[in-house]
């Protein structure tokens, strides 16, 4: 470590350039710190930050363990298009992750966990204005809201009430009936009829996390961080309780603090140095269709209730995202399953663009029991981890990176990280 205007520059190495690791990388190497991140891709944001639902759920973000899951699981139980599948393998890690994720779907572990996660993506939120203005990063940012859509008028008004039940006016949605959501999104029009009414969540945003992850990468390299692109992270070596260094395909690397943002993969290379973190990946799919020639697309972002679906536009594309596969590692593409999210946005959205071309992607949410990232110090003293962002790290990766720069600079977060750290597993 070496002193630069009286304050500590450590020499960091981060592993993963996804939208959390960019993050990381950035906000360390606004704090003066030598960075390089390592990436196993050709470029930032490949993966699971590729071409996710782009909803910037800053007043909305919730665990996904809700006490409703289990009896969705029953309901669509067989069904190859259900929103949840567990596709249960002789795997002793899935098994147990989705033990425990069944025991957070409870009342009382939900609203624990909401608190935890409303913290963390308000506090992001403020963050990624403060990235986007100071950096002028386009994104295809929306920020005209996120509507939320709701077949029957019982569970529009149980939402409705919950939600009000916050002290906090600012997460205080407008419950609406869908003329009044028709004059916010005029597209709906064609489908208003199928539903009871919405919740308007005005101050919610969307936008590419992908365009937002390659242009902050940009950013922080400009700034000084060196991203090592087609670099594969092996294996951390430890002495004393400390990371030496780290082996990849590439050589060894060594630095003085080391962050692990590897997203899925991290409790892969995690566990060879004897760090056990209930970390699992839950299969995601979207799908992205060109609206060019078409005047029915959606401007403002929409979450489809009953299918579980989220939608945004992203230029001149729409991007409807979700579903929730527990299948490992495979990354293959259901047709079936990407074929649903495509007719649920079809039958919203009849003019909203070619269907026929639709891109269809799947990608590996890292997924913990509580649904909540895993930020800070590990029993190694200068390992860090940022990671385990679950269905909501594009909301959460300005905030957690900020909180990790902080952290490795010796500072106080700005937020209070109880129900964030690994000891509450
Ligand atoms: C269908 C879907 C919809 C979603 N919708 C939303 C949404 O609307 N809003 C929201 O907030 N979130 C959403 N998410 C969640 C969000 O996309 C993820 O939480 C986020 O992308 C995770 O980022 P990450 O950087 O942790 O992981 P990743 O983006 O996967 O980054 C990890 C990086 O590590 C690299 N890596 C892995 N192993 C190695 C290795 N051994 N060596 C070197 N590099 C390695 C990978 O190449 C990758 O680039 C969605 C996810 C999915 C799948």
């Amino acid at each position: 470590m070496r002193r630069n205007w009286g304050e500590i520059v450590v020499k960091v190495l981060v592993f993963g350039a996804g939208v959390v690791g960019t993050a990381a990388a950035y906000y360390l190497n606004r704090a003066g710190h030598e960075v390089t991140v390592i990436e196993r891709n050709q470029g930032a944001g490949l993966e699971t930050s590729f071409a996710n639902g782009g909803i910037v759920s800053a007043f909305t973000a919730r665990p996904w363990a809700t006490p409703e899951v289990p009896r969705m699981l029953f309901k669509w139980f067989g069904r190859q298009d259900a929103p949840y599948l567990f596709r249960l393998r002789p795997d002793w890690s899935q098994w147990s992750w989705a033990l425990r994720f069944l025991g957070q779907c409870t009342r009382r572990r939900f609203e624990q966990s909401q608190a935890v996660s409303l913290r963390l993506s308000t506090y992001s939120y403020g963050c990624l204005q403060e990235v986007r203005d100071s950096e002028q990063i386009q994104y295809d940012q929306r920020t005209d809201g996120v509507l939320h859509l709701f077949q029957s008028q019982q569970q529009l008004d149980a939402e409705a009430a919950a939600e009000m039940a916050h002290a906090d006016s600012r997460f205080h949605p407008e419950a609406i009936g869908m003329r009044r959501a028709v004059e916010i999104e005029p597209a709906l029009a064609a489908s208003a009829g199928g539903y009871a009414g919405a919740l308007y969540f005005a101050q919610d945003e969307s936008g590419d996390a992908y365009k937002f992850t390659a242009a902050l990468a940009a950013a922080a390299e400009r700034h000084g961080a060196t991203f090592r692109y087609g670099v594969a992270v092996r294996r951390l070596q430890s002495e004393n309780g400390r990371i030496q260094a780290v082996d990849t395909d590439q050589g060894r690397f060594e630095a003085d603090a080391y962050v692990m943002s590897l997203g899925s993969f991290s409790p892969l290379i995690l566990r060879k140095i004897g760090i056990r973190v209930p970390i699992y990946p839950l299969k995601g799919y979207s799908v992205t269709i060109p609206t060019g020639g078409h005047q029915g697309a959606p401007g403002v972002a929409i979450h489809e209730g009953s299918r579980r679906i989220v939608m945004c536009r992203i230029g001149d594309r729409l991007r409807a995202a979700g579903t929730a596969e527990l299948t490992g590692y495979d990354l293959s593409i259901s047709p079936t399953r990407t074929q649903a999210i495509l007719d649920v946005t079809m039958a919203l959205f009849p003019d909203c663009g070619d269907a026929a071309k639709a891109e269809r992607w799947a990608g590996l949410r890292p997924m913990t029991p509580d649904c909540l990232p895993i930020l800070g110090r590990t029993r190694y003293t200068n390992l860090y981890m940022d990671t385990g962002h679950g269905s909501t790290g594009w909301t959460y990766a300005c905030g957690s990176g900020r909180i990790i720069a902080d952290m490795i600079s010796g500072k106080q977060p700005d937020i209070d990280l109880a129900g964030l750290t690994a000891d509450r597993f």
